[in-house]
Parts: C-alpha cells; structure tokens; sequence
C-alpha cells in the first residue's frame, strides 16, 4: 500500500485556479507533443495520446503515486467504437499461467470514440462531463480520463471502485472539482432522436439484401436493432416470432 498517495488522496482540495492551471497545461503539452491529435476537436487519436495524458496527470495531480503503485504492472490504454453508453472504462484483468503459478495483473484504461467523435459536430445543446462544460473534444477526454484515474486509483488502493460511492466522489471534486459522475456527451440513441427522431418501439421501413422490410425499433448502439416478424424467427416474450437486423440509423424510414 502507498501512504503517500493515500494520503495526498485524504487531504488534497484544490482550489479552481490549481485545477484550471494544471489541466490547461496538460491540454497544451498532451496536444502539442502528439503525432495524431489535429487540434482541440480532434478527428483522429492514439493509445499514445492517452498515455500521455495519463502520466502528465499523475505527474501533476499525484505525484507519479500511480505508476509508483503500479510497479511492473502494465496498465494498456485503450480506444473503443463499441462502447456507447459509457465514456471510459477502467478494468483490471487477473490471470494464471499455470495453477499454482503466481497471479499476472493488469489494467486497462479505454475510451469511446463513438462518444467522442459524434459530439461536438455542431450541436446547440451544452455538453457537460461530470458536470462540468466541455468545449471542445480535448476538454471532454481529459474529463473522461480525470474519472478512469480515480477509478483506477481506487483499484489500486482498495481493489473495489464504484463512481457511485461517496469516496470516488469525494476525490473527484477535490481534485477535479467535478460535480457529477455521469457524462452527457452524445449517444447514438440521443442522436438517432434529434437527427432522425427514431427512438426504440418506433416502426420502421429499410432494406436489406434487395428486399424491403417493416420492423420495430428494439434498441441503438452503433446500429439500430430492429425486429422484423417472420416465423422462422426466434420466439419473443410477446409470443411472436422475429427476425434480428442491424441497420445503420441513416437507412431506417420512420413509419406509422
Ligand atoms: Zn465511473
């Protein structure tokens, strides 16, 4: 166990201006030094860049106290188009080689880019990240990286996180001054709504394979699942029989 980081984490409160100082300066050095990053709205980003970012927050807000913690455990930084509920992820992975052998850990940090790279494309509404404004998707990822190191934090420290949890709340806004622990960047299901006002159990026209089918909306994620009866289908709660398609929200008709 760490005291040092242990207790930086108990007495650390930051006011505004450190925390505004601090993170500036990573949003500067994290954009400048990177090979991929295209600006504050950027379109294309890299496991480096998360890296980066990381070590300059430990550096800055914790006194490198995770990698000291870490030691020889690797920690992988990750980007993923397949989450699209949530905007980060922190897991710990454990495994064995043999039986008896010692416990191999190791951590990853991901980050959607499906989240990131639909917001900021010119919405009117604000965009908030654990409560507060983010104004480019720069501001956005640091936010998101400020709750997965804390995440990971608590890992380390005492193996359970839960953002949920006084505690993981109680380190975020003295250290980051969030206020919430939830984002609200946009999400394909917010998006199918206010581009294509197209929401799960709404009926639907597409085609498929040259041939037309109606259908009800089940769910979006990157694509919209919909439900097509046809009795060769799996038998639903409801009693009928559909057919499963994912079809991009773009070649969906609304019907009704
Ligand atoms: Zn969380």
């Amino acid at each position: 166990m760490n005291h040092q980081l242990q207790t930086a984490l108990h007495e650390a409160d930051l006011s505004r201006e450190a925390i505004f100082e601090r993170t500036s300066e990573i949003f500067e050095r994290v954009l400048y030094d990177s090979a991929f990053l295209d600006g504050p709205n950027f379109t294309t980003f890299h496991p480096f860049d998360l890296r980066r970012m990381f070590d300059l927050y430990d550096r800055f807000f914790f006194g490198q106290g995770c990698r000291e913690v870490l030691g020889d455990v690797p920690l992988h930084f990750g980007i993923s188009k397949r989450m699209t509920r949530s905007a980060g992820t922190t897991t710990r992975r454990e495994r064995r080689t043999h039986a008896l052998g010692p416990v191999h850990r190791e951590y990853e940090i991901a980050v959607s880019s499906t989240l990131l790279f639909q917001t900021f494309c010119g919405e009117e509404r604000t965009v908030t990240v654990s409560g507060l404004v983010c104004h480019n998707r720069m501001q956005a990822l640091q936010r998101v990286m400020e709750h997965e190191m804390v995440h990971l934090i608590e890992m380390l420290l005492w193996t359970n996180s839960s953002c949920a949890a006084r505690r993981f709340q109680s380190i975020t806004h003295r250290f980051f001054g969030h206020v919430e622990h939830t984002h609200e960047l946009i999400t394909p299901r917010e998006k199918a709504w206010t581009q294509y006002q197209i929401r799960a159990g709404d009926r639907v026209g597409f085609r498929f394979d040259g041939h037309h089918y109606t259908g009800i909306v089940n769910r979006i994620t990157k694509r919209a699942t919909i439900l097509v009866e046809d009795p060769r289908g799996s038998r639903y709660s409801d009693g009928k029989h559909y057919r499963k398609f994912y079809v991009p929200i773009q070649m969906l008709q609304k019907l009704d």
